[in-house]
């Protein structure tokens, strides 16, 4: 054979064997793509740090019509990812639950999130599908040692939403939708826990209505709650507006015709002015039915060394002295 023979005959093989290698590699390809393409998940496949890989429900989520358009305008997936401090500090107990957002881990977050087993790794997407905010759980996977990573996004919208549902339900008074006692409690352990860690001032006003007996007595249950609810629009409105209080200010029903509110980085001497503040509006105020009522006020300030029951004791002690004092007054201890 001449050597022009054996190199026809080889290049052949050469041609041949990579038009075979290409022919069974785009076919492994399309079987790969038709198998991602029958999850509802949306599922990713990753190859050191590229996205090699993804399926139609993924692409409809992130509003591209094939990988080619979304890799034109987008580096990577992380950078949909939305923050949510919301639910991350609802979380912050709970250790096993994380939502990450595109900058929790940098640019290597799908290694880090596929050695993190212990975290359930939650992310917040815009979905471009429906236009509104989705969550997922993300499972992330290593393939091989060649650094390529399988992941798969399940949609845990209807979940967060039950959850948040009856946490909801759980932390609010019904008649007069603001926060209850079981929020109070559940909050000052955080906030004694962080006034003693940075040092921040934390007060307590302790309010209750004066004489609200005759309310019932004189008007009827009804008109007992129609001011309940009054007096809690009132005072929300009141500390929205006061200068001091904005976020730092939370305003719940402890039980009753009793009311707190828990006021975080404000001193006891603005807390006094707070409490003043509102007992001199509430006195002003016209309610529908019965007019007028007046409130007295306990105010007290966190002291390192309490307990929340001394705490609650203390201010329950100045609210009775204010009673005591002949009512519709502001008592500090
Ligand atoms: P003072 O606080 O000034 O000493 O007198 P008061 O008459 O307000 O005293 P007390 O705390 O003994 O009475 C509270 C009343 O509030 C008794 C209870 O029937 C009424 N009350 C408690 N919760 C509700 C409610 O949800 N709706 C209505 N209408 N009344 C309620
Ligand atoms: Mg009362
Ligand atoms: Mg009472």
């Amino acid at each position: 054979m001449s050597n022009f023979t054996i190199y026809a005959v080889l290049l052949t093989a050469i041609i041949i064997f990579f038009s075979l290698r290409y022919h069974y590699k785009s076919r492994l390809n399309n079987v790969l793509q038709s198998f991602l393409n029958s999850h509802d998940n949306i599922m990713v496949l990753v190859h050191s740090q590229t996205i090699t890989m993804i399926n139609n429900a993924g692409l409809k989520v992130f509003g591209y019509d094939s990988l080619k358009s979304f890799k034109m305008s987008n580096a990577d997936i992380s950078g949909f990812f939305i923050d949510n401090e919301i639910d991350n500090k609802d979380y912050e107990r709970d250790k096993s639950i994380e939502y990450i957002n595109k900058y929790t881990h940098g640019k290597k977050w799908v290694e880090k999130v596929a050695k993190s087993k212990k975290t359930q790794v939650r992310v917040k997407i815009f979905s471009k599908e429906d236009m509104m905010d989705r969550f997922y759980q993300i499972r992330v996977s290593k393939l091989n040692s060649g650094n390529n990573y399988s992941l798969s996004f399940t949609d845990i919208t209807e979940l967060e939403a039950n959850r948040l549902n009856t946490k909801r339900t759980a932390e609010f008074d019904p008649l007069t939708q603001i926060y209850n006692r079981i929020k109070v409690n559940e909050l000052l352990k955080h906030l004694m826990y962080g006034s003693k860690k940075h040092n921040h001032d934390l007060t307590l006003i302790l309010f209750d209505i004066d004489h609200f007996k005759r309310v019932n007595d004189d008007y009827g249950h009804n008109a007992g709650d129609s001011v309940l609810k009054e007096l809690s629009g009132l005072v929300k409105d009141l500390l929205k507006e006061t200068v001091f209080s904005g976020n730092k200010a939370t305003f719940a029903r402890w039980g009753g015709e009793e009311f707190v509110v828990l006021l975080e980085e404000i001193s006891l001497e603005e807390s006094v002015k707070i409490a003043s503040y509102l007992r001199h509006e509430i006195e002003k105020f016209n309610f529908k039915i019965v007019e007028n009522i007046t409130c007295s006020f306990g105010v007290t300030k966190f002291r390192a060394g309490d307990t929340e029951i001394k705490f609650f004791e203390r201010v329950d002690e100045a609210l009775y002295e204010a009673k005591e004092r002949g009512r519709n007054q502001v008592v500090t201890k």
